[in-house]
């Protein structure tokens, strides 16, 4: 047990931060270092400019920040470890303190950084220092509205409506995505395994794609195509990239998380505490939460406790004290070893410990568990206390979603970025890659027609 006993610190946000921090059950000493860090003006690098702070920053750990240089004690750093799981994927062990600080962890009040990334930083903290920050939109079926909105959008056929409002409810015609003769055709339920060009890559005309559907193989020709699955899959699909595109492919190791979703017969415990999100420093799950009230177009959140609801609950399985890259295959690993009744097990558990003076009842109140797990979850992102600082063009990043022949690569781990934002900047990268060597093809064959 992190901290000796359960509690449920009710306030964080609304009580003064001594009121809040009386509930919990750090020591006293680590409770003023926790009001401190939170609220007090403290110029912990004082002397130095803003840019050589933001450089020394850039190359410590928030956690070695926390230790060495607010010399908070050992607790203070378990309180704040798993923090930053939801957002990065992984502890403050391993990010560094000027990627924390964009990323609007505490400590930095009196230190007056200015606003504004520098080379040494991860891309989403970095976007975020320049920007001023997250703007958090939640669509009621999660991402999934993104890609009903693409599918629409390519399909129109197959989802009626016409708005980011209707698309919620919107009821998909299935029998649209693949119909013979439409321009764009969806294929679902068919897994990619090999991609080979039909001749030579730098001369063959056409590709050949080997799918599995209903455990037949088939295969489908075009003149070119885009690898959009996660990077370290590709070298198995396309064994004849040169070697150190593959090794590239393979160094960007994307970090694993959990996402379990409780279906509850109400949340009356819920609102007997008066919560709605909680983080558990030392629990399995790092973070649980009900599901964001939001009403869109036709769907309605649930307005009384009395209604069902589903908790979202998180636990990123990363390993503290290990270097990025190896904190994400030991917890890809520990996904791949856990039975669905240790989730299960600790998913009651941990609900049960926290709700318990609410009133819940785990075995009456819990009527589904699905457990989501992403061994491949976010892309990886320049880490500045891993990672070498190399120009543009030797970026592993870069070197990985080279075009070869016919066939180019986009997803977010091109971008070596986590978040959605990358992965439409890198599709529409790799598909102007495949536009503008069909143009230069064009113009080549009409020059040798001319001549
Ligand atoms: C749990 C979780 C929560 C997230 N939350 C957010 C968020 O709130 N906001 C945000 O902006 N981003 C979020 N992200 C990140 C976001 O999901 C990714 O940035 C984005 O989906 C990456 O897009 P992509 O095109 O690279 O890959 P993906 O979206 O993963 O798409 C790849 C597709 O390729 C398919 N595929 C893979 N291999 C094959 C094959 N061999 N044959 C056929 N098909 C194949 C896969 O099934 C998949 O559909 C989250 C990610 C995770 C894991």
């Amino acid at each position: 047990m992190t901290f000796g006993r359960d509690q449920l610190a009710v306030g964080v946000g609304s009580l003064p931060w001594d009121k809040f921090l009386a509930r919990t059950p750090l020591p006293e000493h680590a409770r003023l270092q926790v009001a401190q860090i939170e609220t007090g003006a403290l110029d912990y690098l004082p002397g130095l400019s803003s840019d050589a702070k933001k450089q020394r920053l850039s190359r410590i750990s928030y956690g070695a920040f926390l230790t060495d240089i607010v010399q908070a004690d050992p607790s203070v750093m378990a309180y704040y470890q798993r923090r930053t799981h939801a957002e990065q994927g992984i502890g403050i062990d391993a990010l560094s303190a000027l990627d924390c600080w964009a990323l609007e962890m505490p400590g930095f009040k009196g230190m007056r950084l200015s606003r504004g990334s520098i080379a040494h930083m991860g891309y989403t903290p970095a976007g975020y220092a320049d920007t001023g920050g997250s703007v958090h939109l939640h669509f009621p079926d999660g991402n999934a509205t993104i890609a009903r909105l693409l599918v629409r959008d390519l399909v129109p056929r197959a989802v009626p409506g016409r708005s980011a409002e209707d698309v919620i409810t919107a009821k998909v015609d299935y029998a649209e995505l693949d119909r013979a003769g439409a321009p764009v055709r969806v294929r679902l339920n068919s897994i990619a395994t090999r991609v080979r060009h039909l001749g030579e890559p730098s001369l063959a005309q056409e590709i050949e794609v080997t799918y599995v559907q209903g455990g037949a193989a088939f295969s489908a020709r075009a003149r070119g195509c885009v690898l959009a699955g996660y990077n370290a899959m590709i070298p198995y699909l396309v064994p004849e990239l040169p070697q150190a595109q593959q090794e590239a492919l393979h160094s960007l190791v994307k970090s694993p998380l959990v996402y379990t979703s409780v279906a509850l017969r109400n949340w009356r415990a819920f609102h007997e505490l008066g919560i709605h999100t909680v983080h558990a420093p030392g629990g399995y799950y790092s973070d649980f939460r009900l599901n964001p009230h939001v009403n869109l177009g036709g769907y309605r959140s649930p307005d009384s406790p009395d209604q069902p609801i589903l908790v979202q609950m998180l636990r990123t399985p990363c390993k503290p004290g290990l270097p990025e890259v190896e904190q994400s295959r030991a917890g890809r690993a520990e996904l791949l070893a856990t039975s669905f009744e240790t989730f299960e097990f600790n998913t009651r558990d941990e609900l049960a410990r926290c709700l318990k003076d609410g009133g819940f009842n785990a075995a009456n109140d819990i009527t589904a568990i699905t457990v989501n797990r992403w061994p491949h979850g976010y892309a990886p992102e320049y880490n500045p206390l891993f990672d070498a600082e190399l120009p543009e063009a030797l970026q592993p990043h870069v070197i990985a979603r080279a075009p070869f022949g016919r066939i180019v690569i986009a997803n977010s781990d091109s971008g070596r970025a986590a978040y959605t934002d990358a992965a439409i900047d890198q599709a529409h990268r790799a598909v102007a890659e495949l536009l503008g060597s069909r143009a230069q093809e064009t113009r080549r064959k009409s020059a040798s027609a001319a001549s």
